[in-house]
């Protein structure tokens, strides 16, 4: 029957700029996708390559499974992962990918190149221009994926004009490189922005010296380190003397299975641990790794999964700020000055 109505069904082009407007926010949210992609994909090693904060290209090359010749283009439909197929899965992810969005949302927004080989000796070649398959062919490069994004939100102008200035653009790359990277201290991650090493971590699986590689040397090695564990839950963490401190909690990571998240109720709790030791309006540098039971944690809460919903948020807050309370009453921490009064 022929519809009179007015509703009809969006064209996959526009339904898929939709999803970006929701995951793809600005540069950074690219960098994100992709490196929690390679990140999904075993890979030890990430190479970001960054031009112009990201508006001119982001690349990020990984070493690891690749897509299969015959997967590519599906990998590029809206809704398609690998990751996940059943309800039971949905609730036990312990990728950091599972909602299929993110490919077919960048591909939307943008000019993307991918190169893939599963086993290093044939490769494929893929372009798409806002979401079109625009070339495909075979090429050469070892086992591994890069992918290209170039012109980004060249058809949004709308999203164009609410990009920030290239000087915030790549401190938000710099933040998320940053978190995915102490969130993954087994992978090398290496930041590259217009020719300059930004960060590059060692990828030998050391929380400290990853922090290294991001923070310098001179803060990783100070910093104290506590583990607080029960059945449920393994927490351990770095975290700043009271003299070590920045002007906003930014510089408080919380890592859940993986995966950074942003939890309000748990970064108070790091700063709970310091009682009155900080200064008012100073907050510490810490990284919180939590491990947990994934169906103890709901991360389909949010399109960009950093805010998850937790079982027993509570004790978790507990755990962290008991945990720094007690390293922190454990140390000398009374200044020479006052010592020697
Ligand atoms: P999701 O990560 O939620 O599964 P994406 O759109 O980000 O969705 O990716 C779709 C699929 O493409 C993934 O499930 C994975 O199979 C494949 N893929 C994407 N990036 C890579 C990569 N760097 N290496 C290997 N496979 C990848
Ligand atoms: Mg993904």
């Amino acid at each position: 029957m022929e519809n009179l109505g007015l509703i009809h069904e969006l064209s996959v082009e526009l339904s898929n700029q939709i999803a970006a407007g929701e995951v793809i926010e600005r540069p950074a949210s690219v960098v994100k996708e992709l490196v929690e992609n390679a990140i999904d994909a075993h890979a030890t090693q990430i190479l970001i390559t960054v031009k112009e904060s990201g508006m001119k290209s982001i690349e990020i090359n990984d070493n690891g499974d690749g897509i299969e010749a015959d997967d590519v283009e599906i990998a590029f439909q809206p809704h398609t992962t690998s990751k996940i197929s059943t309800e039971h899965d949905l609730f036990n992810v312990l990728t950091l990918g599972f909602r299929g969005e993110a490919l077919a949302s960048i591909a939307s927004v943008s000019k993307l190149t991918i190169v893939t080989s599963t086993d290093g000796k044939s490769a494929i070649q893929a372009k798409f221009s806002g979401n079109t398959l625009v070339d495909k062919k075979t090429f050469a490069r070892s086992k591994g994926t890069t992918v290209t994004v170039e012109d980004l939100f060249f058809n949004t102008p709308a999203r164009l004009k609410y990009v920030k200035s290239l000087h915030t653009e790549l401190n938000k790359i710099v933040d998320i490189v940053d978190r995915l990277a102490m969130g993954h201290p087994e992978i090398s991650v290496r930041l590259i922005h217009d020719g300059k090493d930004i960060v590059w971590t060692s990828g030998n699986d050391n929380l400290q010296q990853t922090m290294a590689g991001i923070y310098g040397r001179t803060i990783a090695s100070h910093m104290f380190e506590f583990e607080n564990s029960d059945e449920d839950y393994a927490i351990k963490g770095y975290f700043s003397k009271p003299d070590t401190t920045r002007s906003n909690r930014s510089y408080i990571s919380l890592i859940l299975n993986g995966r950074y998240i942003r939890n309000y109720q748990l970064t108070n709790a790091v700063i709970r641990g310091y009682g009155s030791k900080l200064m008012v309006g100073r907050f510490p540098i810490a990284i919180i790794d939590i491990k947990l039971d994934p169906t103890l944690v709901d991360i389909n809460v949010h399109p960009t999964k950093q805010e998850v919903r937790l079982t027993n948020e509570g004790h978790i807050a507990d755990m962290i700020s008991e945990g720094i309370k007690n390293k922190i009453a454990n140390q000398n921490l009374i200044p020479d000055a006052v010592k020697n009064l």
